[in-house]
């Protein structure tokens, strides 16, 4: 069987299939098709030995019905129109399943970012924000961190941002430091939305989450906060890895004393306490929950028969493939799909946006209180139609997002 993929063409498989099972317009499913704007742009800088360099820049806006367009920057070497338009189109249902009033967008730069000196990164970002500052805004456009641009790099953009229009304007750009505008729990935001859909769906499969065991392919941002979030309620974090392996102990691993020693090693493996294990084993590991947390297509036909779980939970975008998903479903184990496990973060980012609009700082206790009540929202709005429709998790999220933007397209109407 083969398992060649684009993220496009997967994005533009998932859409067709959401249109047959809501029956949608022929029409309005071709509109969601293609993005309603495509800005390509040179980002011209001049390095630190003062030569010129010159990047292609781009931002791609899918659609904005139900709000600004919303969605991460990303600096990436390889970077390709058609994987930002997917990016960007997953956005759009991501935040319709999340119910917060944004549209979806992404963008980057094709660069290799660990090439260039802090002063030209930051040259580079004000460049490319400058070249795309039209279609920008707080309420047209919000970016916000994706691959290999961080909360330093939303601080440069708000500054760059503010400076072109006279005067400060937190609420064009999320995930900035607190310092500048950003809001408590952002960063830890992610993981805990992927704990919020492991309660909600151990409830649902009896699966008794107190010593329950899980497993983390991943141990950065989303993976590290995760198996916090996890041990905060009393799972046992059995396993993780990063990109130079993994680690297991049934008994249980302390993540913050994890991340300390990843910290001073370079890596997760050689914990006192644990045993080394590959990559492939800490998906393999035998366990109650399993949160791929790190790359996509990591859960493939090739290992899909040796997976030893009852529930798969997608902290990453895209770690199963078509195939194994399929596979998955037959074997009777519960996937709670990329595009509801992981809106944790955009909607804390929604947070960030109204507390700026409104001058306001939460508290963190306030923030997760409302990450909750979305979380625990979006999970019930997505099971309530996966039991309605008959259909599995990843189906009945796309019929969620896919149907609520189209509905509003029908509602708003075509102008002229
Ligand atoms: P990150 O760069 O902080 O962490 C990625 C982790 O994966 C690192 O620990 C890295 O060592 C590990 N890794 C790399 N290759 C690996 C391999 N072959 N096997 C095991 N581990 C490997 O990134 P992140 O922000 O934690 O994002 C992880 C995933 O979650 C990505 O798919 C991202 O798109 C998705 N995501 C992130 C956010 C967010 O708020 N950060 C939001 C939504 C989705």
């Amino acid at each position: 069987m083969s398992e060649e993929h684009t993220g496009l063409t997967i994005a533009l498989a998932q859409l067709k299939l959401a249109s047959q099972r809501l029956g949608l317009n022929a029409g309005i499913h071709k509109m969601l098709s293609q993005p309603k704007r495509s800005l390509s742009v040179s980002v011209d800088i001049r390095l630190d030995n003062g030569a010129i360099a010159v990047f292609n820049g781009m931002r791609i806006q899918h659609w904005d019905v139900l709000g600004p367009f919303k969605g991460g920057i990303r600096y990436y070497p390889e970077l390709t129109s058609d994987e930002v338009t997917a990016l960007a189109m997953l956005m759009t249902w991501k935040c319709a399943i999340a119910d917060i009033p944004f549209g979806g967008a992404k963008g980057g730069v094709c660069v290799d970012s660990k090439k260039l000196s802090k002063h030209e990164l930051e040259r580079l970002t004000r460049r490319y924000i400058a070249s795309i500052v039209e279609i920008l805004g707080p309420h047209r456009d919000i970016p916000a961190p994706d691959m290999y641009t961080d909360a330093q790099t939303m601080a440069w953009i708000m500054d760059t941002y503010s400076q072109l229009k006279g005067y400060r304007i937190p609420e064009c750009v999320t995930g900035k430091p607190v310092e500048v505008g950003g809001s408590e729990g952002r960063t830890a935001a992610t993981g805990r939305g992927v704990i919020h859909c492991v309660k909600e769906a151990a409830e649902l499969l009896n699966i008794n989450l107190k010593n329950g065991s899980v497993a983390i392919q991943g141990f950065g941002n989303v993976g590290y906060h995760a198996a916090e979030a996890a041990t905060e309620i009393g799972c046992k974090v059995v396993a993780v890895s990063d990109s130079t392996g993994g680690i297991y102990n049934p008994s249980g691993l302390t993540p913050a004393a994890v991340l300390t020693h990843k910290e001073q090693s370079g890596s997760v493996q050689g914990f006192p306490g644990s045993k080394d294990i590959t990559n492939a084993e800490v998906l393999e590991t035998k366990c109650d929950v399993l949160i791929p947390a790190a790359l996509e297509n990591q859960i493939t036909c090739k290992n899909v028969d040796k997976l030893h779980t009852r529930l798969v939970v997608e902290a990453a975008n895209g770690p199963t493939t078509p195939e194994a998903d399929k596979a998955l479903c037959e074997k009777g184990i519960c996937l709670v799909p990329d595009i509801l496990a992981n809106c944790g973060g955009v909607t804390v980012s929604y947070f960030e946006w109204v507390q700026n609009l409104t001058r306001e700082h939460w508290t963190l206790e306030e923030v997760n209180r409302k990450l909750e009540t979305k979380m625990t929202k979006a999970f019930e709005d997505v099971f309530k139609l996966s039991q309605k429709e008959e259909s599995d998790m990843r189906t009945a999220a796309l019929m969620l997002g896919v149907g609520r933007v189209a509905n509003a397209i029908k509602m708003l109407g075509l102008w002229p």
